[in-house]
């Protein structure tokens, strides 16, 4: 497999889960599941292209230092390659791989004919100023010219990344190539070509996936107990878009802590506080804190990890109370914890159908883009709305169907369309 003849570049602790083997190890299970060729699996096991660039930086003190920045293409066979770049400290090339098949099989399950691919750089944003950040990303797009493009990879924002880094790279890459090119990364500010409707659609989709869950289990999303790990992007918008909807958000945390309310938590008020606060949410109203473990133990019917992977692990995961799971983050429960989940019963909505909000909205951006027509955000919703919906209802026939969980269900889904187009065009030479 490929995770042996990746360049150990990363420390691992004998604890380390490695992203890479985890998402193979998905892959096959559904390979078996579909009794796939044995040649297509070992061409899907591997990236098509892994790329490392050097990007040195000046710092604003005069310092040079030279970061090390991702982007692995793992297939473009539906068509060109899409996904985030991230950036975090614990970015490393076997999560960015790993993240990049996600996207693969994310795109596929959603209908979108798109590949997968994942860029990151192993930074703190928080530690870097806004000029830095700049720096940084203008060296990492020019040095990724000839790899990314409208037709061949098309980047948008992840963790630690937002509609600012996406204008500074659609900008160095137009100024590159002589003339303006919207349609290079999704996820950019309206002026220059996004979508309305993009900022918040992870978290919107999120809120389709858990209310078709809930009416599936006979339960309405109005009243439902719901605890969210993770207060960024996506976390901040799925709790405001299930409050209004008339969820009760009983807790919810970021990396500093969290809090917890029994009558659900007033969000819109919560928002405006963490504006305030730079993010950290502990000393809210009445609201008593919490911890990040202790939030995904609570009893409630839907718990949303909207933070970083391996949060809910074989240490855990018979600790989760929780009716249902919607993986808003991309790996937060490890595969062990998964089966454990899944032969207790529990609910798992896996990240690929429930976080697929954001990659259905960057397709809806960049059709706008290519057509030079553009919506007003009720449609971008209402597109968003079916795509999801259309999704889940497929992923709940197929776990019917073959009697398999939610997760195996989707895999088989997203797997068994790239096979299939695999297998329809061939192997060259
Ligand atoms: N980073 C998001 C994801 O993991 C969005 C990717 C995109 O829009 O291309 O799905």
């Amino acid at each position: 497999m490929l995770s042996s003849s990746l360049p150990r570049l990363e420390q691992e602790s004998p604890a380390y889960i490695c992203p890479y083997d985890q998402a193979c190890s998905y892959l096959e299970a559904a390979a078996k599941e579909l009794q796939l060729d044995e040649g297509i699996l070992e061409v899907l096991s591997h990236p098509r292209k892994v790329v490392t660039v050097s990007i040195p930086v000046k710092r604003d003190n005069g310092q040079v230092q030279v970061l090390a920045g991702h982007r692995v293409q793992h297939c473009d066979i539906l068509g060109p390659y899409k996904g985030g770049t991230r950036y975090h400290p614990a970015v490393t090339l076997r999560e960015v791989s790993a993240l990049a098949m996600l996207m693969t099989w994310k795109c596929a399950l959603l209908g979108i004919p798109y590949g997968g691919a994942k860029g990151g750089i192993a930074i703190d944003p928080k530690l870097y100023s806004v000029g830095e950040l700049e720096r940084i990303t203008r060296r990492y797009t020019s040095e990724l010219i000839k790899d990314i493009g409208p037709a061949v990879d098309i980047p948008a924002p992840d963790m630690g990344t937002s509609a600012r880094e996406m204008a500074w790279m659609m900008d160095t890459y137009s100024v590159n190539v002589g003339h303006a090119v919207p349609g290079v990364v999704t996820g950019k500010p309206i002026s220059i070509g996004g979508s309305r409707g993009r900022e918040m659609a992870t978290g919107r989709g999120v809120m389709f996936i858990v209310r078709e869950a809930l009416t599936d289990k006979g339960q309405s999303l109005v009243g439902a107990r719901i605890a969210i790990q993770g207060f960024g992007n996506v976390g901040s918008a799925a709790a405001l878009l299930l409050h209004e909807a008339g969820a009760k958000v009983i807790a919810v945390s970021t990396g500093s802590g969290g809090i917890f309310c029994e009558d659900g938590l007033d969000i819109p008020a919560l928002k405006a506080y963490a504006a305030e606060r730079r993010k950290s949410i502990v000393g809210f109203g009445q609201a008593t804190p919490i911890s990040n473990a202790d939030l995904l133990t609570l009893p409630c019917d839907v718990l949303i990890p909207a933070a970083l992977e391996n949060q809910i692990t074989e240490d855990n995961a018979n600790q989760i109370q929780a009716k249902i799971i919607a993986e808003a983050a991309n790996g937060p429960v490890t595969l062990v914890a998964n089966q454990a989940l899944e032969a207790r019963g529990v609910m798992v909505l896996p990240d690929i159908l429930a976080n697929a909000g954001g990659v259905v909205v960057s397709y809806l951006e960049w059709v706008q883009g290519l057509s030079y027509v553009f919506w007003d955000e009720e449609r971008v919703n209402k597109e968003l709305e079916q795509l999801m919906v259309q999704a889940y209802r497929q992923v709940m026939q197929q776990s019917l169907h073959r009697q398999i969980p939610l997760r195996l269900a989707a895999y088989t889904l997203g797997v068994g369309r790239v096979a299939q187009a695999l297998g329809d065009r061939g192997l060259y030479p």
